[in-house]
């Protein structure tokens, strides 16, 4: 066993760091509080190779390994949970789904510009009667000769706004349950096809969440991926490696809220000390380094077995439900540490706490996680 990363990975470590800490890290107090999308930051990251990571290079990804992509999402996250999400979204959950599951036709016509972050793509499974019950939904995509009809209510999707391509997952037969559910890529700007207002958020305030309004929307047969029916398999497929991209964010905000606590500790006097010289303080310390580190483990290890191409679904819930919560006492505490400064906007750690609440929640909420491990164990 070698817990020693490559050249390579300490490469992409390293250049994720400065450029989160050049780039993002200007600037990212105020793109929380107006809620402004970080056009540049995300265009950086395409230059950087970041928004199509694992892609293959003949679709104009990077070819990386899963490791390096939650390496770098761990360090964007650290900054900028929100630039986070982006990424997370077009390479685990867009990129990821196209290689795997969509003919060599899509793969042409979309993968390439989205892996190279030319474009942007989003993935959109909810709906506001289907989340953790995704099955449920009711959005219908009606055959009719070469092309399909699309209709329906898509909620909360992550880019909705700032992407090109939608990844759509809609009933195409009904009464077989998640049988009945299929796959479409749709260009946004299509006829029928409506964008709705950014969600007003308490965290990843600068990343932007919609609802897509489908009225016959007109899509061809071209635009299936995989097979009628088989959408659900590979939307349940893609959350699997999706997690291990919200578990790295997740492991950014607990590292970002160990890294202010450590700082401001030693940095505030009272009684004429640094608060760090408290054993109460220096506890809390010890106690976010411990968990942050154990949550790291996990996350390379899911991240390991997917490279492996094992079973690494449970691991990889494992993972999100360890670093959400983790990345949750670690914000809590640094806030704490912080005093009533870190109440302040200023201070910008309460973004910290108020970021690191999505990651229980998307991909499966640390419930349904519960639900997948125990699963696996009690088989
Ligand atoms: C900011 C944001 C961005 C998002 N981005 C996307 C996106 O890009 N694409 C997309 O498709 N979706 C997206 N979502 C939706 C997200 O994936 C869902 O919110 C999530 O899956 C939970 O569904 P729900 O909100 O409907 O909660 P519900 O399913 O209604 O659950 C409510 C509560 O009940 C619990 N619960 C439900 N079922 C069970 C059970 N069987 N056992 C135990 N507890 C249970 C849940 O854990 C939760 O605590 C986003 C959501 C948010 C808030």
């Amino acid at each position: 066993m070698n817990f020693q990363l490559t050249e390579e990975q300490i490469l992409i470590q390293k250049t994720a760091r400065e450029f989160a800490d050049t780039e993002l890290a200007p600037g990212v107090v105020e793109r929380d509080e107006k809620k402004i999308w970080p056009k540049e930051g995300v265009a950086k990251m395409a230059k950087l190779g970041f928004m199509g990571m694992m892609t293959d290079p003949t679709w104009n990804g990077e070819g990386m390994d899963t490791i390096s992509y939650t390496i770098a999402m761990e360090e964007i996250s650290r900054v900028d949970a929100s630039a986070g999400v982006v990424m997370s979204v077009n390479n685990s959950l867009v990129c990821y789904l196209l290689e795997n599951f969509a003919s060599n036709h899509i793969k042409e016509k979309y993968l390439k510009s989205l892996a190279s972050g030319e474009k942007l793509g989003a993935f959109s499974l909810s709906e506001p009667q289907s989340g953790s019950d995704a099955s449920n939904m009711k959005t219908t995509a009606k055959k009719e000769g070469d092309h399909y009809l699309i209709s329906g209510i898509k909620n909360w999707v992550t880019n909705g706004i700032n992407s090109d391509y939608v990844i759509l997952f809609a009933v195409t037969e009904k009464e077989v349950g998640h049988k009945g559910i299929s796959c479409f890529i749709v260009e946004k700007g299509w006829d029928g096809f409506e964008i709705g207002k950014p969600e007003n958020k308490l965290g990843i305030r600068a990343s932007d969440t919609c609802e897509l309004y489908l009225d016959n929307v007109k899509v061809s047969v071209d635009n299936l991926i995989g097979n009628e029916g088989g959408g659900f398999k590979i939307a349940l497929a893609t959350l699997d490696g999706g997690r291990i991209g919200i578990a790295a964010q997740a492991l950014g905000i607990a590292q970002a809220s160990l890294n202010a606590s450590v700082s401001y500790s030693k940095e505030r006097i009272q009684f004429g000390k640094p608060i760090s010289i408290n054993q109460a303080i220096q506890f809390k310390i010890a106690d976010m380094a411990m968990e942050i580190e154990s949550a790291r483990l996990l996350v390379r290890q899911a991240a390991w077995k997917k490279d492996q191409k094992q079973n690494y679904s449970h691991v990889a819930s494992m993972a999100k439900v360890y670093a959400s919560e983790v990345a949750i006492r670690a914000s809590t505490q640094c806030v704490q540490i912080h005093g009533g400064f870190g109440y302040m906007r200023e201070a910008g750690v309460e973004r910290l706490m108020r970021d690191a609440k999505i990651t229980q929640i998307y991909e499966g909420t640390s419930e349904i996680q519960r639900v997948v491990i125990a699963r696996s164990i009690l088989k």
